[in-house]
């Protein structure tokens, strides 16, 4: 099946990265958002990061003046009708993703393909209220996305292989490397991950280890590139704690169960990154443990 334009649905970290790799591959990219400001942003955004690129040679101006062409943007996600591909990567509610659809539906083509970019939400739950649960995949990319070579692939329960393959093919065009999961929660990078980031947040919760101390060890003991702490900051906490609450839901084990100070930090707004403060503070030029 021939992709030609892929829909983008939502223009932040992740939904103006996925544009940029499209672009840049060659696809003709639709962009939308409820937010104005987003799009703008994302453009913007999407302008800078191509611009790096450029400045290392790791493309020509000219590839960046045509990946910028190739990227429209719009507030109506009926006008994401003519696409082939639908990427969903808005924010990660359930209601909010479950509209989405329901909205345009009624604007799709029969052959179009329909993807979210959900870090945890059921792909076969959100499949299920669409008029076609065959064509109905996880496409989870890594953040930040132009960057990172990983996408995993989720088959809901419904999933056909013409949609897999086809997605799959998309991967492969923008020289990613897919892997594939079956759709429970979290999936593959997330039910790993997740667990490991808030057994560091019990570590320091427990007075195992200071935050330095436990990036540190993580870092030099184990050669990930950042430590576990300064990496749930760059997620953002809410995002975290959201996906073990998605793995303690959906597996009942106790083993689950998100560090009550991963819940007070999320409770108190330190988001991380995002709000300048998490396991950081992010205020100055350089970040500074806060515990
Ligand atoms: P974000 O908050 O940066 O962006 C979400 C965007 O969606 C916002 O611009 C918002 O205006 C827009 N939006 C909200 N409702 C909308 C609607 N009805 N129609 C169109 N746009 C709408 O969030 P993000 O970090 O880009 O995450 C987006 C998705 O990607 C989520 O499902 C998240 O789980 C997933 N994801 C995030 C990461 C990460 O590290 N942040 C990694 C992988 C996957």
């Amino acid at each position: 099946m021939e992709i030609s334009t892929v829909g983008v649905i939502g223009a932040g970290q992740m939904g103006n990265g996925i544009a940029h790799v499209c672009a840049l591959a060659g696809y003709n990219v639709v962009l939308t958002d409820v937010n104005e400001d987003a799009l703008k942003a994302a453009l913007a955004l999407i302008d800078r990061n191509l611009e790096r690129q450029v400045s290392r040679d790791k493309i020509s101006a000219d590839d960046k003046a045509a990946a910028m062409a190739r990227i429209s943007t719009t507030g109506k996600l009926a006008d994401l009708g003519q696409s082939d591909l639908v990427i969903e990567a808005a924010t990660e509610r359930e209601a909010v993703k479950v509209a989405i659809f329901k909205e345009l539906l009624p604007h799709l083509q029969p052959h179009t393909i329909l993807t979210s970019n959900t870090s945890s939400i059921s792909i076969t739950r959100l499949a299920a209220g669409t008029d076609r649960p065959e064509k109905f995949l996880g496409f989870h990319f890594m953040n930040p996305v132009p960057l990172m070579q990983l996408v995993e692939l989720i088959r809901g329960i419904a999933t056909d292989d013409e949609t897999y393959e086809a997605c799959l093919a998309v991967v492969k065009r923008l020289g990613k490397t897919a892997a594939t999961a079956q759709d429970f929660p979290a999936f593959i990078v997330n039910r790993i991950l997740m667990p490991m980031i808030n057994e560091a947040v019990y570590t320091l919760f427990e007075g195992v280890g200071s935050v330095e101390s436990i990036d540190l060890s993580m870092r030099l003991g184990t050669n990930h590139p950042m430590g576990p702490l300064e990496l749930a900051d760059f997620i953002g906490l809410d995002t975290c704690l959201a996906i073990m609450h998605v793995l303690h839901d959906g597996l009942g084990d106790t083993k689950y169960r998100a560090c009550p100070l991963l819940t007070k930090y999320v409770e108190a707004g330190w988001l991380g990154r995002k709000t300048k403060r998490g396991f950081y503070d992010y205020s100055g030029e350089t970040p500074v443990p806060t515990r």
